[in-house]
């Protein structure tokens, strides 16, 4: 099959490079709408010669100085052009997301996507804020540090958030000066393909982002194993994380590895618990739970547990479960069939480990077809239970109840991840003490995640390697090169001199 698409098709999502949609390969594969389990697009796999010829493509782009070259106010209004076309076409990418990736319409329009804008705006402002600084020390010396970009960046995305990753990694390796080929996850590929005809229309040159698509033993590891990639920044979870750093460990190549969590979500008797009802149920049902940060975990003050409980599982059991196109939807399917049944199959592990199924752990009776589960909520008797150790990445909430704080800050660091913590509490010596002893990348006290650009976020233990806040990502994207001149004669040993 040999098909030359002039733009971006569901037909058959095809390689983008050099600012070309490819010919479809031999092997494709089906992409899939949760919603319905029907198929709604193919995907053409990119074999080992073809993810050669992207990375070709980003290293001659990179070795003709086309992107890093331009001065600083071009690429600067390409930064502001993206966020604009990406604003004009919220909807159809919207669509284009919800359909292959199940996530809700409300959510993908209101928060998701909107992010991407502000992401390039963000970085849009950087490109005239980033200047490097000389030093003189004394009169002997003037020093500074030219800093390059590292090369080619190969970035792996995942499918729960497929364009708002995908989009925040390929601003940030060009903000960097980077040229790079992307592997975003072959379930979700639909908004991310346009995405790369938003990026060519905005003036981004052609091979400074390549688009390849497939799956992650075949594409991906070409990908990182790739000689002439440079720096791998990787999302998705840590068996993945732990395959990548190994593939790319002999050619040593940096690596940015934003892993899973299994976060706790503190509830101290002194919290507000109409915001901590909010927050906890935010955290753990949005993006159909499906999030990195998800409160997963949900440790409670023992005076206030039952309370908390039965008003959970009252606002869990009214979420409104359903086609995520439809705009009332709160939480969609899951993402595919095989996540479906693993996360389903958590149900029964929860009652095997003596735990109680509050609320759901069943698919929606009015939702026969999709992989649809009700918003599920288990009480377990102990922080060691699978339920509470293992990542289940669904809408899947696991209540424990402690009695002492200490213990509170003890069960959230017994965990082998460490990405977030929530904590909610209006005592300010606890606030202290878990904001210091807490193990995580993050933590937030009586809110929700909010996302800043300006502050690092990334994971302790299991949950990655490094930060993919502004100052995380300026390291990880370049190399820092020490130049010294000296201002009058230095010091020297003259050997052989008389
Ligand atoms: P995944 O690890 O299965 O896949 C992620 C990407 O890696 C996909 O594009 C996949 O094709 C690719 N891949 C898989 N094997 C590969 C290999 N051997 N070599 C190269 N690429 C390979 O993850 P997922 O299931 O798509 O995403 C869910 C996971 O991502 C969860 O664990 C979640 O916590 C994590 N996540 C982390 C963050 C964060 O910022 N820390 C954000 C979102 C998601």
């Amino acid at each position: 099959m040999s098909t030359q698409a002039s733009s971006f098709s569901r037909e058959c999502v095809t390689s983008y490079i050099d600012g070309q949609w490819q010919p479809a390969g031999a092997h494709l594969l089906d992409v899939v709408n949760p919603a319905t389990e029907q198929v709604v697009a193919r995907l053409s796999e990119a074999d080992a010669a073809e993810t050669d010829r992207a990375v070709q493509a980003a290293r001659r782009a990179h070795q003709q100085g086309v992107w890093a070259s331009k001065p600083a106010a071009e690429k600067q209004a390409i930064f502001r052009k993206i966020a604009q076309l990406t604003e004009a076409h919220l909807d159809e990418l919207a669509q284009l997301e919800s359909l292959n990736s199940g996530l809700p319409l409300r959510y993908l329009r209101s928060r998701q996507l909107p992010r991407i804008v502000r992401n390039f705006s963000f970085f849009a402002d950087w490109q005239s804020q980033n200047v490097e600084k000389a030093g003189i020390q004394d009169d002997q010396y003037l020093r500074y540090v030219l800093r390059e970009p590292a090369g080619v960046a190969a970035l792996i995305s995942p499918w729960n958030a497929p364009l708002a990753l995908a989009s925040t990694k390929i601003a940030a390796a060009l903000s960097f000066g980077n040229c790079c080929v992307l592997k975003t996850a072959e379930t979700t590929p639909l908004a991310v393909a346009r995405f790369m005809e938003i990026l060519t229309q905005a003036g981004v040159p052609p091979g400074v982002v390549n688009l390849i698509n497939g799956r992650g033993a075949v594409t991906g590891d070409a990908l990182v194993r790739h000689p002439d990639v440079r720096v791998v920044s990787f999302t998705g979870g840590t068996a993945t994380g732990r395959a990548i750093a190994a593939a790319a460990a002999p050619g040593l190549k940096r690596v940015d590895l934003e892993l899973g969590g299994k976060s706790a979500n503190i509830v101290t008797a002194t919290a507000n618990l109409d915001d901590a009802l909010d927050g906890a149920l935010t955290s753990i049902y949005t993006n159909n739970g499906q999030q990195c940060f998800a409160g997963s975990r949900i440790l409670l003050h023992r005076s206030i547990a039952d309370e908390f409980i039965r008003r959970f599982v009252a606002r869990a059991q009214a979420i409104r479960v359903g086609d995520p196109l439809d705009p009332g939807t709160e939480v969609g399917p899951l993402s595919n069939a095989a996540h479906y049944a693993r996360v389903v199959s958590f149900v029964a592990l929860a009652e095997q480990e003596g735990g109680r199924l509050l609320c759901g752990g069943k698919r929606p009776a009015n939702l026969p077809t999709g992989y649809y589960l009700e918003p599920t909520a288990v009480l377990m008797p102990s922080n060691d239970n699978r339920v509470c150790q293992e990542e289940i990445f669904g809408p899947f909430a696991a209540f424990q109840v402690f009695d002492d704080f200490e213990d509170a800050i003890r069960i959230a660091n017994a965990s082998e991840f460490g990405l977030v913590s929530y904590l909610w509490s209006n005592d300010l010596a606890q606030v202290n003490r878990a904001t210091r002893a807490i193990e995580a990348g993050v933590v937030l006290v009586n809110t929700p995640m909010v996302l800043d650009l300006r502050f690092p976020f990334g994971g302790y233990k299991n949950s990655g390697v490094g930060r993919e806040g502004i100052e995380g990502m300026r390291h990880f994207y370049t190399e820092e090169k020490t130049v010294t001149i000296a201002l009058k004669r230095p010091p020297m040993e003259r050997l052989g001199a008389a």
